[in-house]
């Protein structure tokens, strides 16, 4: 189910003292169950661009395509093309307003023409899916914890069974646990339902170890649209424009700087090991060894939950995969 957009410019309030150039030029194309990263800083217009992707906003110029069709043909149904292109807006829970988190959930899917029995399967599907348990489905909404309440807000989403599935900065505000929780999920749902995802985040810490590429975004422009790796690599120019990449990147890099040749291409702790072990196998007679050792050990004990800087990335992150 690809998107595909053709050189979109969006400017709002045009014509006034107001008027701000949002978009510039984007071309991007989003296939088929792809887990995408859209990552730039406050203003840097990823809200506007994931509103274009379901046809909410109307690019000022310029193509979006969905499977081929262009969305901006006078035929075209937006409304349908919303029901396959979901978007979980920045704080989703603000828009709970059932008495039980059941009927939340079932109030999308109520609105398609479905049995009641469709309806609640759909329904029970997408809570467990995001983890909310049976125990808390006759619950009002509002007694529940800020995380939970995001699940079930993207529940109701998901229980319209989107093709794509959009979030807008899902962890905002919450805490390392509820971030990890909900990200961790994100990628299951990704797995699982085999749809494409685009992750919204001003945090490459929180995508690096889940998506298969990341768009970076930056002035209204796309500066960056790559594997996470390749991405990472440009973490000078990504500090310049606001961002960092993962801290586990910075550790590899002064590795490096120390005299270490390992990979430093890596994005997640894990690899970070496996980096630093490739290297100690290959060098580890070379009278190195209390060196790497050292390395090595820091790497481990960061694994066990030890205080290394790596370990603080990941643990953030919500441990190695
Ligand atoms: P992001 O989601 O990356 O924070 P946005 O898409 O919200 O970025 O904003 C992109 C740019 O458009 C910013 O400069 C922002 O100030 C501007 N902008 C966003 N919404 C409006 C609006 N309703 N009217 C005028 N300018 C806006």
């Amino acid at each position: 189910m690809s998107i595909i957009l053709d050189k979109v410019n969006y400017v709002y309030s045009p014509g006034t003292a107001y008027e701000k150039q949002a978009l510039k030029d984007i071309s991007l194309v989003l296939e088929d169950g792809d887990f995408i990263g859209l990552i730039g800083h406050t203003g840097s217009g990823k809200s506007t661009l994931i509103q274009h992707m379901n046809g909410l906003m109307r690019a000022t110029s310029g193509g979006v395509y969905y499977n081929g069709a262009d969305i901006y043909d006078k035929d075209y149904s937006l409304r349908e093309l919303r029901k396959k292109v979901g978007l979980v807006f920045q704080y989703p829970e603000h828009q709970l307003f059932e008495t039980t988190v059941l009927a939340d959930v079932k109030f999308g899917p109520a609105n398609l023409g479905l049995t009641p029995l469709e309806v609640d399967l759909r329904a029970y599907e997408a809570l467990r899916q995001v983890g909310i348990g049976d125990e808390l489905i006759d619950a009002s909404p509002f007694e529940l914890s800020g995380g939970q309440k995001r699940r079930v807000a993207i529940a109701g989403v998901l229980a319209m069974q989107p093709e794509v599935l959009i979030l807008d900065e899902p962890t905002a505000g919450l805490d390392p646990r509820g971030r990890d929780e909900i990200l961790d999920r994100i990628a299951a749902i990704h797995e699982e339902r085999h749809i494409t995802v685009v992750l919204v985040s001003h945090s490459m810490e929180d995508v690096a170890k889940y998506v298969d590429r990341i768009i970076v975004m930056n002035g209204g422009s796309v500066a960056w649209n790559d594997t996470p790796r390749n991405v990472f690599r440009h973490y000078r120019e990504l500090e310049a424009i606001g961002l960092a990449a993962p801290q586990v990147t910075y550790a590899l890099q002064a590795l490096h700087g120390r005299g270490l040749p390992v990979d430093t291409d890596v994005t997640t702790v894990r690899e970070a090991r496996d980096a630093v072990l490739a290297w100690y196998q290959k060098n580890g007679r070379n009278g190195l060894r209390a060196e790497a050792a050292g390395v090595q050990g820091k790497l481990y004990s960061e694994e066990a939950g030890g205080d290394s800087p790596c370990a603080g990335a990941e643990k953030r992150r919500g441990g190695a995969r």
